[in-house]
């Protein structure tokens, strides 16, 4: 500045001197405001092609002048170096950020003071319809029409997360959001989704199982007391007494098996997986399983005082399986068990052991009722049971398959159901060729 100052006092000091020679006063002041004019014009031409260069991408371009000029170009330059390299290192930072944030499960929604998309991730748009690239700058309300979340918008704090419907909700399945706003910056908001789909799911499943295993236990309990009552305020002969203690007995052996087969789900679901070192004998598991199909049957034909089933044991190879003997046995016991207490008396039963390009396969094939198509995939849900009073009656919980399922898949195995209503059903347990040692030697 005080370069250009003394520069400009020189030229007009320069002009002034051959003016007074000229014109004496009059002469110097003429020549000093022509050469000021000329300093001036000249000065604003320079700064309009400094301007013009400053405005052309510069910035690996040589000044092309010399002097002053070049000094202040040359300072622009590597101010200009310095903002774009810093400019570079926080766009870089912020894509980073944005990466991280779009890689996280949840779904992230940033929106500006006037609760408007400024930017969203994936996941956000997956989770509530968005579109990022078109949503931008639409007010978050309009977009997300859910009633539930429009109470939730309009409320003073949002201390709490709100459970709302997702996008991928359809008429057969539910998906379920927690959404929460989270106040940041002055007057903007973050708000995030997360799929809850699962936590609903296992919570109205724990609700329906407790809800269950409340009916099941009450049934028997209800029965047990009526009884008890009987006993305690009428005199019976001993003829009758006998006989209503057997009708309870007959209730607390239900009760016994429920939580019978209820320990046994919840050791299935808490324990490890059943080691591959102890080898179960399928010679010696039949064994058990036959002498109980037999007195299981014996008992159904007393009770039901009809011929007994024809059970037909096809004999057992010499083979072993991987894995737990008690697990092993339930799996087995009740498919042959459900066999006898499904298929009316006389029915014919038949068990056998194969070996196919599967693996192991146990089946147990029955001349019973059969079951409808529409229940055969919900069959090995827990209480769930296609014939209600029969299963009562022959002292089901509606656990079998459930258990049955379980242990397969605990085995690396299968439950596979075949049926045709009125010809009867298969049920086939299907190991792998893993969990299967032909010859210990
Ligand atoms: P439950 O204790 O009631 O037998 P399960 O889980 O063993 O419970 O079986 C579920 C339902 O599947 C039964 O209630 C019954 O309706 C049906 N079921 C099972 N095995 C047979 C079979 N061999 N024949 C016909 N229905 C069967």
């Amino acid at each position: 500045m005080l370069f250009s100052l003394l520069e400009m006092l020189w030229v007009v000091g320069l002009a002034g001197v051959p003016g007074w020679f000229l014109g004496e006063i009059f002469g110097a002041l003429l020549a000093a405001v022509v050469a000021l004019f000329v300093y001036a014009a000249t000065l604003s031409w320079k700064l309009d092609r400094l301007d013009r260069w400053l405005s052309a991408p510069i910035l690996r371009q040589d000044p092309p002048w010399q002097g002053v000029w070049r000094e202040i170009a040359v300072r622009v330059q590597r101010l200009l170096r310095q903002q774009e390299k810093l400019a570079a290192v926080h766009q870089k930072q912020l894509q980073d950020f944005l990466q991280a944030i779009q890689a996280s499960p949840n779904g992230v929604i940033l929106l500006d003071e006037q609760a408007r998309i400024e930017w969203c991730n994936d996941t956000a748009a997956a989770h509530l319809g968005l579109d990022a690239q078109r949503d931008r700058l639409q007010h978050i309300v309009h977009l997300v029409r859910d009633p539930v979340f429009a109470r939730y918008f309009a409320q003073q704090s949002h201390d709490s997360e709100v459970v709302i419907d997702g996008r991928a909700s359809s008429v057969v399945s539910r998906q379920k959001l927690s959404v929460q706003l989270h106040a940041y910056g002055e007057g903007r908001s973050l708000l995030l989704s997360r799929d809850v789909t699962t936590v609903a799911q296992a919570d109205a499943m724990r609700r329906d199982f407790v809800a269950n295993v409340s009916h099941e236990i009450r049934t028997p309990l209800t029965v047990l007391s009526g009884f008890v009552e009987t006993l305690q305020s009428i005199p019976l002969g001993s003829e009758e007494t006998q006989h209503y203690l057997e009708l309870m007995s007959a209730q607390s052996d239900r009760m016994q098996s429920l939580v019978a087969d209820l320990l046994m789900l919840s050791q299935l679901e808490g324990s490890q997986l059943p080691s591959t070192q102890e080898k179960v004998s399928l010679v010696a598991l039949m064994l058990q399983v036959t002498t109980e199909a037999q007195a299981f049957s014996d008992w159904m034909a007393s009770k039901g005082q009809g011929p007994v089933h024809q059970l037909d044991f096809v004999p057992v190879p010499d083979i072993y399986l991987l894995g737990a003997r008690s697990e092993l046995l339930s799996a087995v016991s009740n498919l042959v068990s459900n066999a006898i207490r499904y298929t009316p008396l006389g029915g014919r039963i038949q068990i056998h052991w194969a070996t196919t390009a599967e693996g192991l396969v146990f089946a147990v094939h029955d001349t019973g009722p059969g079951i409808a198509a529409e229940h055969l995939p919900r069959l090995a849900e827990r209480f769930y049971r296609v014939d209600r009073s029969r299963s009562r009656e022959t002292g089901g919980t509606g656990l079998g398959l459930a258990i049955t399922k379980h242990v397969m898949q605990r085995h690396g195995g299968e439950l596979r159901i075949e049926s045709v209503v009125g010809q009867g059903s298969t049920f086939k347990l299907v190991f792998p060729q893993s969990r299967v040692v032909v010859d210990l030697g």
